[in-house]
């Protein structure tokens, strides 16, 4: 065993690495700028994790998703590995307290969300850290071609220049041959150095669907594969509908989307892992974290934006390495709601620039102020106020933050906190003066630790089972107790931040760039042409079309997707007798012409052709004068 593989048992309890893993971990160790592509679920993690657990210092990973920085960071707690997150959202003493144990601690994992390196503050405490080396998650996020650009990912830089010496592993699922450049060119690679897991998935068989009854089929195809699946869809209102119409079909199924309780979420998600319910009906909120390995069936009933996400979504389907299937449902009405997706997303300019003038009345915030300070920010709330439509909202805010005004972040969930202001002494005598919060003011000093010194996170519904009381009762007994000034309080909340990247401008000089707007607006097109392109093709390999976006230049069929499936049937030479007998039946109706044929007939276009072929050199069939196929007597 190499010291890499020691680590990775006792750690993990993993006896050895999967195809590519030590091959980065290598390069990364070895002080090379490495930019790792590996499909969701290949086990990127590890290699910036290995590699930091033997090197001296600290490392930083840059990443997205508070959701999924506090996941990793749980998880690598567990495993008695000291890992830190700084995200925004988290008071400023806590973020003096992590900071100070990255300074003078044993820390080995400092996780954040890149918002946070323009901070001169955090830049300023950061020179003095002794850092192994720098791990940039999600890292197409940094470029403008991905489907997923975030501005403040370039800010990623100013830690290259501060430490010029220190490497960098970038780690994506998802990179054209375009982005995989932009990338290394973005985080200034000293030289181009990529390792890329082949993309093709051996197991995995890509079917498309076109039907108009997409419920019907959903229902067939969940009654043909048997075991776990997973069905996007786009609505969150969908989700619950669609769940209901399968439960009705007696296939048991669950339902997800960002907008129901954490607790349900939870709920939801573990009902679908433990298989009490085989389907989860999602949008696109459900997966990224999530690891069951048999999953036989992603379905998207809707239809997704980009290949990057599709890919990511179907990929789920077969981690464990059996067969399964991705399957796409797609009718004609999609492509109408792919043309609409554009104008949703990319607003006209007035609308951009009237929602600039009007967050800036939202959060009362005057014109040259509002640079570093972070709003709690309800959306919902900004677009009624100001009659926009919500999708008219967000995407503007979003263009904004492209062009560099703001910074919108994701959801972030804050368990609520508490605090003693109060010393014990006090407390107690407190407690002998109001028996009613005697109790809950027992269990909290029980269950937790350091509340006379600073906020302590708490788990409300913890004390509701213990005590067998209501939220609402709850409640009650924490104003009561804050009035009487014995606690502090910040309530829980899940709501995403905003801030101001710069100043508010008079928004006349706010200017959306050619390459913010039309540029990318065109990247959207062209992304949402090639979706097209996959759900309609009739005659190419889906797997090929999927690898090749992704820059793979050598692609062979898989054999096994609905397309390979279909060509290999035509080899058949009992489909092909029959085929033609098919065809001279349907000319003996009356003389037809080819496209009306092609258009009737579920045999690929190529094969049609070939078989038709055949007949005309046979003299089974001739064109007449009109252009039509007719039958020779
Ligand atoms: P990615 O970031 O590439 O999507 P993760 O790093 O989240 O993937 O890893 C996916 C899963 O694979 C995790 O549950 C992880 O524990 C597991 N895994 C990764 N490497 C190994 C390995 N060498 N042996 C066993 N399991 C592994
Ligand atoms: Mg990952």
């Amino acid at each position: 065993m190499n010291k890499y593989e020691k680590t990775l048992k006792k750690y993990w309890g993993f006896s050895s690495f999967r195809p590519l893993q030590l091959d980065i971990i290598e390069s990364i160790s070895a002080g090379k700028d490495t930019l790792a592509l590996m499909p969701t679920g290949g086990g990127k993690s590890l290699t910036f994790q290995v590699p930091a657990l033997i090197m001296d210092g600290m490392c930083i990973v840059v990443t997205p998703l508070i959701a999924l920085m506090k996941d990793q960071v749980e998880n690598l707690q567990k495993n008695n590995i000291s890992a830190v997150a700084i995200y925004t959202g988290l008071t400023y003493k806590e973020i003096t307290n992590t900071i100070n144990r990255c300074l003078y601690g044993d820390v080995k994992f400092l996780y954040i969300s890149p918002e946070r390196l323009s901070s001169a503050n955090f830049i300023n405490k950061l020179q003095h850290m002794k850092i192994s080396f720098l791990a940039v998650d999600e890292a197409h996020c940094i470029s403008q071609w991905g489907y997923d650009f975030r501005p403040s990912y370039l800010k990623i830089s100013t830690i290259r220049e501060l430490f010029p010496e220190l490497s960098v592993l970038a780690l994506t699922a998802t990179a054209t041959l375009e982005v995989v450049d932009d990338i290394q060119e973005r985080l200034q690679f000293k030289e181009k150095n990529v390792f890329r897991k082949s993309f093709e998935r051996d197991n995995l068989s890509y079917v498309v669907r076109q039907t108009d009854d997409k419920d019907k089929q959903l229902c067939n195809i969940l009654k043909k594969v048997n075991g776990s699946a997973i069905v996007y869809v786009r609505s969150r209102r969908h989700t619950k509908e669609i769940a209901d119409y399968l439960e009705t079909k007696n296939i048991t199924c669950s339902y997800y989307h960002a907008g129901l309780s954490y607790y349900d979420r939870n709920k939801k998600q573990e009902e679908w892992m433990t298989d009490k319910k085989r389907v989860i009906v999602a949008t696109n909120a459900f997966g990224m974290g999530i690891d069951k390995p048999d999953v036989r069936t992603v379905i998207h009933y809707d239809v997704p934006d980009n290949i990057e996400s599709y890919f990511q979504e179907a990929g789920r389907a077969g981690r464990d390495g059996e067969q399964s299937y991705a399957v796409m449902l797609y009718n004609k009405s999609d492509n109408a709601k792919w043309t609409k997706r554009i104008a949703d997303t990319y607003p006209k300019k007035e609308t951009v620039l009237s929602c600039y003038e009007s967050l800036a009345s939202f959060l009362q915030v005057a014109e040259g102020d509002g640079d570093d300070k972070v709003f709690a920010f309800d959306l919902l709330k900004f677009a009624r106020l100001f009659k926009f439509r919500a999708i008219e909202a967000y995407s503007s805010l979003k263009l904004l933050q492209a062009s560099g005004y703001l910074e919108l972040t994701d959801e972030v969930n804050t368990p609520t906190r508490l605090m003693f202001i109060v010393n014990r002494d006090a407390l107690y005598h407190y407690n002998l003066r109001n028996k009613d919060c005697e109790l809950l003011i027992k269990l909290i000093l029980r269950t937790y630790t350091g509340l006379f010194v600073s906020f302590v996170k708490i788990d409300e519904d913890f004390f509701c089972d213990k005590l067998s009381i209501t939220k609402e009762t709850l409640y009650d007994y924490f104003t009561l107790m804050s009035a009487h000034g014995i606690i502090k309080i910040i309530p829980q909340r899940k709501t995403p931040y905003l801030s101001y990247t710069q100043p508010r401008l008079p928004t006349s000089y706010i200017k959306l760039s050619k390459a913010a707007y039309v540029d990318r607006k065109a990247k959207f097109k062209y992304k949402i042409d090639y979706m097209k392109y996959y759900a309609s093709s009739q005659d190419r390999c889906r797997s090929s079309i999927l690898v090749e976006y992704f820059g793979q230049k050598e692609t062979k069929d898989c054999g096994h997707c609905d397309v390979c499936l279909k060509k290999k049937r035509i080899l058949n030479s009992k489909d092909k007798i029959a085929l033609n007998q098919r065809l001279l039946d349907n000319l003996k109706e009356k003389p037809k012409k080819l496209d009306l044929i092609i258009e009737n007939e579920p045999e690929s276009k190529e094969y049609l052709l070939n078989a038709i072929a055949y007949l005309l050199e046979e003299d089974k069939v001739y064109y007449n004068s009109k252009g039509l196929l007719c039958v020779n007597k």
